[in-house]
């Protein structure tokens, strides 16, 4: 008989030839159990999903009531679902008056894919606007406005008329014209290795699609749910997108992704042609049950409010000579070494000492944190102290 290592490798897809391969048998707030019974520290949650910490009872409960009642009954759009208002009108009480409608998804993709879709039959326009370093997804869509070329290239032809300006430079605003549907940026980037955006840059951004009647989309996909410190980073700017994008922690663990913007702008999706855009599983009664415990989860415990002090004590404690870099907002961080070779070392001497980091794949010079914001100052100080004493034996 094939042990479980042997039969994920030869019978379930593989990503890369070289995956951490860790059995996992059950996992509890920051910490990962392998079949051992070891504990490690999440350290990037899952890759930006377990925000609020794995295993949460409150979104447990949720989802055992709601499996009770009913799974799935009906494609998404046609039956009046009450975990699916309970949803919409938890998020959208963290939302700008100006975001009042909400399309369920699947996966933060496929809601990337939808906003394109909106973008193109809202302004008759084709023309798209992103970002140098994006990351969107890997349809074919979103992968077509993610900027990697490596990853992009043997799936072409991807959707043409996208145009790529780099951050924080205001002359490349002029790109932006008459003729383009949408611009598209990660608020955060957050696979080029954790850039921010300046605010000057992102009112500059937004004055440039009101003039030229461009929509603005913002994916949180990552950055989105506090992160940041904030239910939303673009609360930091000061500037609200026409569309924005939602996923990973969103759903509190299950499966999620969704779209965001005006009922008006919303309603499109629904004329000529009717069905602008079909899921089957979009809004699923369990999902919607998790994402609404989760969305209070965050409310009623305050998860926001002491974001960006954690944020602020672990890059106070991970200085190190070695790295060159820290990029950091609330707790999304980017630790920058001299090469990629450092990068590897660090990450699997974290591992060794059951500490969870990873790369980023447009910035192999960097490692990625990303821990749960239930993390503790404890928790802190011990991870920490580990991943600096696996910097000092990579170097
Ligand atoms: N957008 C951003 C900013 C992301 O980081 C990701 C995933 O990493 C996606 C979109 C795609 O989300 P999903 O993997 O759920 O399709």
């Amino acid at each position: 008989m094939l042990s479980e290592k042997n039969y994920f490798k030869n019978h379930l897809a593989q990503t890369t030839p070289y995956p951490l391969e860790l059995e996992i048998e059950s996992a509890k707030g920051i910490l990962l159990f392998d079949k051992e019974g070891n504990a490690y520290f999440d350290m990037i949650s899952g890759i930006g999903v377990s925000n609020i910490g794995h295993g949460n009872p409150k979104v447990i409960d949720a989802i055992k009531i709601q499996a009770e009642k009913h799974l799935h009954v009906m494609v998404y759009g046609e039956f009046i679902q009450k975990k699916q208002s309970g949803f919409a009108k938890e998020l959208l009480s963290f939302l700008p008056k100006s975001l009042n409608s909400i399309y369920p998804l699947n996966s933060g993709t496929e809601a990337n894919e939808v906003a394109l879709k909106l973008a193109k039959r809202a302004t008759d326009r084709s023309k798209i606007v992103a970002f140098k370093g994006s990351y969107h997804g890997n349809t074919h869509g979103s992968m077509s406005i993610s900027y990697n070329e490596l990853r992009k290239a043997p799936f072409r032809p991807l959707l043409p008329d996208v145009h790529f300006i780099e951050l924080n430079k205001l002359d490349q605003l002029n790109s932006i014209d008459d003729k383009t549907a949408c611009v598209f940026l990660e608020t955060i980037q957050g696979d080029a290795g954790v850039r921010i955006p300046k605010k000057e840059f992102l009112i500059g951004l937004r004055d440039k699609c009101n003039q030229t009647e461009t929509l603005l989309i913002f994916d949180e996909v990552q950055c989105g749910i506090g992160r940041t410190g904030k239910m939303f980073a673009f609360e930091h700017f000061d500037v609200i997108p026409d569309i924005l994008t939602l996923g990973k922690s969103l759903g509190a663990g299950m499966p999620i992704g969704a779209m965001v913007a005006n009922q008006k702008l919303m309603s499109l999706l629904s004329d000529n042609p009717t069905l602008g855009h079909i899921t089957t599983f979009g809004g699923h009664p369990v999902v919607m049950a998790a994402a609404e415990a989760g969305l209070k989860v965050i409310k009623e415990e305050q998860l926001l409010d002491k974001v960006e002090a954690k944020g602020v004590l672990l890059e106070k404690l991970l200085q190190h000579a070695s790295i060159v870099e820290i990029r950091r907002i609330g707790l999304m961080f980017a630790l920058e070494f001299e090469s990629p070779e450092i990068v590897q070392k660090v990450v699997e001497n974290c591992l060794s000492k059951r500490v969870l980091t990873f790369w980023f794949l447009s910035n192999p010079n960097s490692i990625r944190l990303a821990p749960p914001l239930i993390i503790t100052e404890t928790q802190i100080e011990e991870t920490a102290k580990l991943i600096v004493e696996a910097i000092n034996e990579s170097i």
